[in-house]
């Protein structure tokens, strides 16, 4: 981004900062009447912003100065004049063999700054509230530790949301630059969405803060049912302050978005939740793609490390059903050992082997990392399988120049396929599109039954 892209977001930013508040504080007190905070009315007032400006049009010359709103990225589906560029520089010879980071030497380094700037605040912050808030909070007098709980619902709720509004705005800034974005500016809409329903208007219409924790189905998590049984800890943590209400609507909330995950899942894949839904590593994979990782380039995956993550996905699937039946069966009233101690190793569990794992492939591996052996993934990729998942290759357009294979996040294979016409069905597969964006001659898709259904319905 050249240094006038940046005047002029400030500019906007300054506008649109002294007349969101107002409006906000408006439409805010008219839908939601007490339940709105100072917090709410921050939160929503810099999303809003940092919407407005990742709304504003490409400018077609660096020079002009565009401060028009006068197009919405996310939903633009076509860039057919980058598709014809890109084929005639393929004719003469010109594109050299894509590569993973070539975003990275292609676009402004300002955009890729500000893209690892977000992305190492957003783990710093992480690291220091989840610190605090799963190793102190016990020790700390009642003060601290409502400031601690405040601050973590502030971070998991609002900060979070803004930065994915502002990465997905400049990833698409950069990605753009080199290849199409079709499926990536889906992506970033669904985690924009769903951020903005699971983190903002979810928690304040529900007036619970910690909502997130209820909106990943089994088996990745048992920590709704927990809240199922008068008896666990974890219940009665919370139900001073949720209430019974409270508790009622989280756990329908919970089913609701189960239910949503599964139905989407049986109509559109894997794809569904691993790159549209998911807000712990979906969300962060997409919305920071062009800069993960942050230390050194991107590793691929070779023979050997499939091998381990297919171990591990496996062992992580049986895991996760373990505790799921454990919960299952408390619930059923078997006589168990001690439901504390199960939700204590579930904890430590999800920190050590998920959340600081996650965390560890986006610094030096890559950020798809923890899907790798994800136990939701597993189980959205199995029922992807069911509905007929797959890349497909019209075999007759493939050029095998291998930008699919380079832009793979999960190292499958799609050049060799394309060469023969052969589709790929493979259960690592997130559905992300990365594959099909980078093709320069469009010859690859993603489908499912239902897909091909509704394609074949049109014709
Ligand atoms: S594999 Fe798991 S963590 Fe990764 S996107 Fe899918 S559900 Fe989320
Ligand atoms: S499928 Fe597309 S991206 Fe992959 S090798 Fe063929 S032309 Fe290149
Ligand atoms: S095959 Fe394509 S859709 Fe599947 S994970 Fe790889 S890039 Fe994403």
């Amino acid at each position: 981004m050249v240094s006038g892209d940046w005047k002029v977001a400030a500019s906007n930013a300054a506008i649109f900062t002294s007349v969101v508040p107002v409006s906000s504080i408006i439409v805010a007190a008219i839908l939601l009447n007490e339940k709105i905070q100072l917090s709410h009315l921050l939160g929503m007032s810099l999303i809003v912003c940092g919407i407005l400006i990742a709304i504003q049009k490409p400018r077609a010359n660096p020079t002009e100065i565009d401060s028009s709103i006068a197009s919405w990225p996310f939903l633009c589906l076509s860039r057919k004049k980058f598709i014809i560029k890109k084929k005639l520089q393929l004719s003469k010879g010109t594109r050299t063999m894509a590569n993973q980071n070539n975003f990275r030497e292609t676009k402004s380094s300002s955009e890729i700054k500000a893209l690892k700037a977000i992305l190492s605040v957003y783990i710093i912050l992480c690291l220091i509230i989840a610190g605090l808030n799963f190793g102190y909070v016990s020790r700390a007098t009642p003060e601290v530790a409502a400031f601690i709980t405040w601050l973590w619902g502030f971070y998991e709720n609002w900060i979070k949301t803004i930065f994915i509004v502002l990465g997905s705005f400049l990833t698409l800034r950069i990605i753009g630059s080199s290849q199409r974005t079709v499926m990536r500016k889906r992506n970033l809409t669904g985690f924009i969405v769903m951020a903005l329903v699971v983190h903002i208007l979810g928690p304040i219409i529900l007036d619970n803060q910690e909502l997130y924790f209820f909106a990943m189905p089994l088996p990745w998590t048992t920590i709704p049912l927990q809240l199922m049984d008068p008896g666990t800890a974890f219940y009665l943590k919370y139900l001073p302050i949720f209430g019974l209400t409270g508790i009622s609507l989280a756990l329908l909330f919970y089913l609701i978005v189960t239910i949503v995950v599964l139905v989407g899942t049986l109509l559109l894949g894997r794809r569904w939740q691993c790159s549209t839904l998911c807000l712990f590593n979906g969300f962060a994979s997409e919305v920071f793609d062009p800069v993960m990782p942050l230390l050194g380039p991107r590793k691929k995956v070779k023979a050997p490390g499939l091998k381990l993550f297919s171990i591990l996905r496996w062992l992580f699937l049986v895991i996760a059903v373990g505790f799921t039946a454990y919960w299952v069966l408390y619930l059923l009233g078997l006589p168990m050992i001690n439901s504390d101690a199960v939700a204590k190793i579930e904890t430590y569990k999800y920190l050590s082997a998920e959340l600081l794992m996650a965390m560890f492939f986006w610094v030096v591996f890559s950020g798809r990392g923890y899907c790798y052996y994800c136990p939701l993934g597993t189980v959205v990729g199995l029922l992807g399988k069911l509905v007929g998942q797959k890349i497909t290759a019209d075999q007759s357009n493939c050029i095998q120049c291998g930008h699919c294979n380079a832009t793979c996040p999960m190292a499958i294979d799609l050049k060799t396929s394309a060469a023969t016409g052969r589709a790929v069905s493979e259960l690592r597969c997130v559905g992300c599109g990365h594959c099909v964006d980078s093709c320069p001659t469009e010859t690859l898709a993603y489908s499912t039954q239902f897909l091909e259904f509704l394609k074949n319905k049109k014709k």
